[in-house]
């Protein structure tokens, strides 16, 4: 009869426990806390706790119970418990446990190997007699089981969670190409699926503004050699530590190309990494490593587009054969928008290396006294080394540079093996340049040397061409040309022919060679008399000229008439001269050609009436001007 009772209460309690389950609705937490309540009613108990014996502690921790309020014993579980009494036990359940003494009844479940359920039962002062040790046996027996099933069903769910997260996150790897979001995404799954752990991402490449993401450095965190290990072996790392109670995965983030950092979860209390966890963060750090790969590529594909650019739109600007400061501009220009640099400048080494001179269109400061310092220190290296530099930290560099630019790189401009010059790109901030900027520099550099050299040469050249060689006067196709635009541009201008008187005679009372002097004192009175837009020239022969451009006709007779005075005054051997000068004014038809017709009749008129004078043009008749 018992018998019977027993079995029917045993099936009472599989069918309502059948219930739980079937609804579908219940979390697992809830499923176990209406486990709990089944088997108070059933036992007429007051309360009834559940606690799992956690391998770690050696205590207890509550994991469901009837109570609605929980006192604090409870609530906290059981701190290193009489365990091994307990759980030792010859029978599934232990009447009034001496160690336990708030409870009359504990369950002992073997629940999962390693851990232990107990479920610990309060009475409400109904006697332990009213059921059968048998009945007690059935009831641990049954309660394990479904305890058990219950620890299953929410770790399936669980798992099916976390994939369901892993493919949400794998869709949106491939979505984005930015490495930010990539290493994001990955440190929010992990936060939302594993809320207890701690995570880092140790990376090995240079990058910044991860905008709050837990990155650490891998090459300077020196203490880490497990995260090190998992980086070059690219195999998952394991580390356990007893003295901080937890234990530490190292999961590399690994492409196909290489690995590009570590992923370091924290499992806080626990003896061992968990294992049904470590499958999850492998395959998290897998897709990450691909994605990681992917966006890096990317990022270095775009990079090198951008460098190309850099170089392709450079290279031409080069040829485009704009005059070297136009062209220097432009090249500072780019390199400061590019490389994010503050000063950028190029400095050519005269020929014998001795002395230097700054480019027009390097930036303001490499005209300051300030520059110089830096430009003799980093010259002086790059005589001796031929090599381009590329210095972090000057101040620890090199040293007694004032260093208020403390990113300095330098790249020779060398051309058929001769050191021509070098560019010198600098920035306040310490290690402000990457490696890869540095290498672009020199590739820029490279490509420009020889646009640069040819530029400056063929700037020489035409100021030869357009330079008298004996006098340095401007030639005169130059003061032709300069007269033309002024013609079209200007409101007026006036021309002075000027001639030596008699010099023939000097020639032949001297010698040539001492005429050649007497000129090029001329030339010298000449440039010392006029501003630097007015063009003076050498017309040809012993005749020299003067082109004012915007000046009236009263201020070339005054330059004239000074000119006549100061040769007369200031020629060794003495010579004198006689000067022709013609006007025009915009509004009259006129051109260079009438223009310098009228000086040289006025020339002319100078010279038949005594020389050592000025003559004005003819149309004004202002008539003569004997040395005004
Ligand atoms: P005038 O007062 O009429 O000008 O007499 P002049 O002797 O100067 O006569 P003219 O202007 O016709 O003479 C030009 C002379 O200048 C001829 C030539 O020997 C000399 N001459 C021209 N070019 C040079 C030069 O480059 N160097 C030297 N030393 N002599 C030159
Ligand atoms: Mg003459
Ligand atoms: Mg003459």
């Amino acid at each position: 009869m018992e018998e019977l009772i027993e079995r029917e209460t045993i099936l009472e309690l599989k069918s309502r426990f059948f219930d739980l389950i079937s609804t579908g609705r219940l979390s697992s937490s809830e499923i176990l806390t209406q486990m709990l309540i089944k088997l108070k009613e059933l036992l007429q108990a007051a309360e009834v706790d559940l606690f799992r014996c956690e391998e770690w502690t050696k205590g207890m921790q509550l994991e469901a119970t009837t109570r609605t309020e929980l006192d604090e014993g409870v609530a906290g579980g059981f701190q290193d418990c009489f365990i091994s009494d307990l759980t030792e036990a010859p029978q599934s359940f232990i009447k009034n446990p001496e160690s336990f003494p708030q409870y009359d009844l504990v369950f002992v479940m073997d629940a999962r190997e390693n851990v232990k359920n107990l479920c610990a039962v309060q009475l409400n002062g109904a006697s332990l007699g009213c059921f059968s040790d048998s009945l007690l046996n059935k009831l641990a027996d049954e309660c394990a089981l479904f305890i058990q099933k219950i620890h299953i069903l929410a770790e399936t769910t669980e798992e099916e969670k976390r994939y369901k997260q892993l493919f949400r996150v794998t869709k949106k790897f491939h979505s984005t190409m930015d490495m930010d979001a990539v290493l994001s995404e990955i440190i929010s799954t992990l936060r939302e699926v594993y809320p207890s752990f701690t995570y880092y991402l140790l990376l090995s490449h240079d990058h910044q503004g991860y905008g709050g993401l837990p990155v650490k450095d891998l090459e300077y965190d020196s203490e880490n050699e497990t995260a090190m290990q998992a980086y070059v072996s690219g195999h998952i790392q394991f580390e356990d530590s007893v003295t901080d109670k937890n234990s530490i995965m190292y999961a590399p983030l690994k492409g196909r190309q290489g690995v590009y950092g570590v992923l370091q979860v924290i499992a806080p209390n626990s003896l061992v990494f968990p294992q049904n966890e470590v499958e999850f963060i492998k395959l998290l750090a897998n897709t990450a490593g691909s994605a990681l790969e992917n966006a890096k590529l990317y990022e270095q594909s775009r990079k090198l587009i951008a460098d190309l650019q850099l170089i392709n739109e450079t290279s031409h600007q080069l040829n485009t054969s704009l005059r070297l400061t136009d062209t220097m501009k432009f090249i500072c220009g780019q390199i400061i928008k590019s490389f994010d640099a503050r000063e950028v400048g190029f400095i050519m080494l005269d020929e014998d290396n001795h002395d230097y001179s700054v480019l027009q269109g390097s930036t303001s400061f490499f005209f300051s006294n300030e520059a110089s310092d830096y430009i003799l220190k980093v010259a002086r290296r790059v005589k001796q080394d031929m090599e381009p530099l590329f210095i972090g930290d000057i101040s620890s560099d090199i040293r007694d540079v004032s260093s208020h630019f403390r990113s300095v790189m330098c790249v020779p401009m060398i051309q058929s093996g001769d050191l021509k010059g070098f560019a010198l790109v600098m920035h306040e901030e310490p290690y402000h340049f990457a490696f890869d900027t540095f290498k672009l520099l020199q590739s820029l550099i490279h490509h420009s040397t020889l646009a640069f050299t040819n530029s400056m040469l063929r700037e020489e050249l035409e100021r030869m061409v357009v330079t008298d060689h004996l006098t340095k006067l401007y030639s005169r196709g130059y003061l032709d040309d300069k007269m033309n635009l002024s013609m079209l541009e200007d409101a007026q201008g006036t021309f002075i022919l000027i001639d030596i008187d008699n010099f023939k005679c000097v020639n032949d009372q001297y010698g040539h060679q001492v005429g050649d002097e007497v000129l090029i004192q001329l030339a010298r009175q000449i440039a010392k008399n006029i501003r630097g837009t007015d063009i003076g020239a050498r017309w040809g022969g012993e005749e020299l000229a003067i082109y004012l451009p915007g000046a009236p006709l009263e201020i070339g007779v005054m330059i004239a008439n000074r000119l006549v005075d100061k040769v007369e005054k200031h020629t060794t051997p003495n010579v004198t001269i006689s000067c022709g000068v013609s006007t025009w004014i915009r509004g009259q038809e006129d051109t260079t050609k009438t223009v310098f017709k009228r000086a040289d009749q006025a020339l002319y008129k100078a010279k038949g009436s005594g020389k050592n004078k000025v003559v004005v043009q003819n149309e004004n008749q202002l008539g003569y001007s004997d040395k005004v």
